[in-house]
């Protein structure tokens, strides 16, 4: 079956940086099942995948706006400690949800100096070039309830 919008894909991917280093593996684990035309994976990856049938291995690779996008400025804040009170110590590479304009992100301390800390809203692999190796492992129709709450049931997915 070919992957085209509303069925439900579970693949076995790598993710790799430039450089070649591991950045994610599905491998020894269960596969990823997603619903394709969801938005569920990066625009790239989803548009590579488009077409494609069970058993087919590809290598993508994914530029930044395609992928997590470019980094932004504005979403490094230098705040006082105060500010995050209650949280105990505060340390680099802590995660912090906060909301911003356009919804709940995800910020990370990456500067802890005196009474002021860096926190950085970006996503981890914001202004990567994402380098993919996937194998398509099975393509199914999607049920009515499970593009209603738009994610996958059952293996690979979401448990209710
Ligand atoms: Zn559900």
């Amino acid at each position: 079956m070919e992957i085209v919008a509303d069925r439900v894909v579970t693949i076995h991917y790598t993710l790799k940086d430039d450089r070649g280093a591991v950045l994610d593996s599905s491998a020894g684990g269960e596969p990823l099942a997603y619903i394709q035309g969801h938005g569920n994976l990066v625009a790239g990856l989803e548009k590579a995948l488009e077409g494609n049938q069970e058993g087919k291995t590809l290598s993508v690779v994914i530029p930044p706006e395609d992928g997590y996008g470019k980094r932004d400025a504005a979403l490094i804040q230098h705040v006082p400690k105060r500010s995050l009170q209650g949280s105990g110590e505060i340390k680099k590479g802590m995660q912090f949800q906060a909301g911003t304009g356009d919804g709940v992100r995800m910020f990370t301390v990456t500067a802890v100096v005196g009474d002021m800390i860096t926190l950085d809203g970006n996503h981890p692999l914001a202004d990567k070039t994402l380098h993919f190796d996937v194998e398509v492992v099975s393509v199914r129709a999607a049920t009515t309830q499970e593009l209603e709450h738009g994610h996958v049931h059952g293996a690979g997915g979401h448990h209710h």
